[in-house]
């Protein structure tokens, strides 16, 4: 046994968690798990490329008795820079293979192959489609004109080399790991399904590694994919999202073993708490929508940790890709529709 710190936890049954710091983000860590498998360990997930998260992942691992080259794979749950940050680090140190879903591998090779222009491109055009202000998107437009393009994050971001197939187990000797396609928060996350006996003997099937997709006490970020080449409104993340809670809830887990905050048992309450919050929401937001607004106009008006004026550039752009998420779901839901003839488009309920 190993002794418990704050940096690791034994989760039993040759699973573990390292917790690797996020640098200046208020969610402080990843979880890193490390699944002890008959070819060595596999880490699911490997935390913010940082040279101090690098350290807290190499040391957190040496608590355990491991080398970082000894690790034989690396399960990516999605893309974000949190997830797979020290991807790419891991497999130069020893050769692990590293797999994502397919959906979330498009991600990184468009971002990773897209030239920053393009991307301010797409962003000011798509914050001038839904009614942001002049005074929004004209730094975007004077950096462009400038040339001062900040590198995105995840530019450098390893590119996979094994594909996860939803539904399927994973290669891993010994252990029967079992991939969970749960589109929303990206495209391509995916939980995995450790499809063993509970080794305390919780009562259901096994355990869930939930990635960012089911957490205690956080509703994850949910808003449009962002595909500069997106031609149609077909996507409709917060509805994958909703479907992928359902389909998590059904499975009677004994146990969540999320990326960030702490180990939970009872998925299923966790599951509905969170379908109840998307409906209180859509429903709030359908009473806004009585008068006419543009997504820009219903983000300012909506619901956030602190009021709308004190939330900083950044973040505006990432509320109002959740406003948007939001409004896509209730026009697929028939109860509001784009009126005809606005521009920015403006939304009404129906
Ligand atoms: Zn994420
Ligand atoms: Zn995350």
């Amino acid at each position: 046994m190993t002794q418990p710190t704050d940096q690791v936890t034994e989760h039993g049954g040759g699973v573990w968690s390292l917790r690797v710091p996020i640098p200046d983000n208020p969610l402080g860590h990843t979880l890193v798990h490390v699944l002890d498998t008959d070819r060595g360990p596999v880490l699911i997930d490997t935390g913010w490329d940082d040279p101090a998260s690098w350290n807290e992942l190499t040391s957190g691992l040496a608590v355990l008795g491991l080398d970082v080259r000894e690790v034989h794979g690396v399960v990516v749950t999605h893309h974000h820079p949190d997830h797979h940050g020290l991807s790419g680090r891991v497999r130069e140190e020893s050769g692990a293979w590293i797999a994502m879903h397919a959906a979330d591998i498009a991600v990184v090779r468009r971002t990773g192959s897209a030239e920053p222009g393009r991307w301010l491109d797409y962003l000011a055009r798509k914050l001038a489609a839904v009614g942001a202000p002049e005074e929004h998107t004209a730094p975007l437009l004077a950096a462009r004109a400038a040339g001062r393009m900040r590198t995105l994050p995840g530019l450098s971001s390893a590119l996979p080399d094994r594909e996860i197939v939803p539904g399927e187990l994973l290669d891993l000797a010994g252990r029967r790991l079992r991939a969970v396609w749960t589109p929303g928060h990206t495209p391509g996350h995916v939980c995995l399904h450790l499809e063993e006996a509970h080794p305390a003997g919780l009562p259901g099937h096994g355990r869930l590694f939930s990635g960012d997709h089911l957490l205690p006490e956080i509703s994850p970020h949910i808003g449009l994919y962002e595909d500069p080449d997106e031609t149609t409104t077909a996507a409709d993340p917060l509805g994958d999202y909703l479907d992928s809670l359902e389909r998590i809830g059904r499975l009677g887990v004994a146990e969540v073993l999320p990326a960030h905050q702490y180990a939970f048992p009872d998925a299923a309450r966790r599951v509905r708490e969170l379908l109840d919050h998307h409906e209180e929401r859509l429903a709030g937001l359908l009473a806004l929508l009585a008068v006419p607004l543009t997504p820009w106009q219903l983000a300012e008006r909506m619901e956030w940790n602190r009021p709308w004026e004190l939330i900083p550039h950044g973040s505006r752009n990432i509320a109002v890709s959740e406003a948007e998420a939001h409004l896509r779901r209730l026009v697929k839901q028939g109860r509001a529709e784009p009126l005809a003839g606005t521009d920015p488009v403006a939304y009404q309920a129906v």
